[in-house]
């Protein structure tokens, strides 16, 4: 995945949610396991397109769901250690998402 263009993405959508008169003061971003980005390199190529804003990142470890109990597990317990069931859905880790903006006024 092009690091570069998420990173433009996620800023672009963050933007487009704040309204014209405050200022950005930092963001927080989730980022899923499974979404194969690393994220000190997200990290540093949104602080680029953001200078002075502080850029946080939210690692969500990626699990799965068994579809016979609904237990969460992660995917190297598998099968579910709950009820032994194979059957699964990703219930968690492919999250990219601003999760949080703070802002000040404009003055
Ligand atoms: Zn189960």
């Amino acid at each position: 995945m092009d690091l570069a263009h998420l990173a433009d993405e996620l800023v672009a959508a963050l933007r487009a949610q704040l309204p014209d008169d405050v200022i950005l003061e930092g963001f927080e971003v989730e980022l899923g396991e499974h979404v194969g980005v690393d994220a000190e390199a997200l990290r540093a190529a949104l602080q680029l397109r953001v200078p002075g804003v502080d850029v946080q990142i939210l690692k969500v470890e990626g699990l799965l769901r068994c579809l016979d109990c609904g237990a969460e597990y992660p995917a190297d317990e598998a099968p579910c250690p709950v009820c032994g069931s194979a059957r699964s859905e990703h219930a968690h880790g492919q999250e990219l998402s601003v999760r949080r903006a703070w802002a000040r006024p404009r003055p």
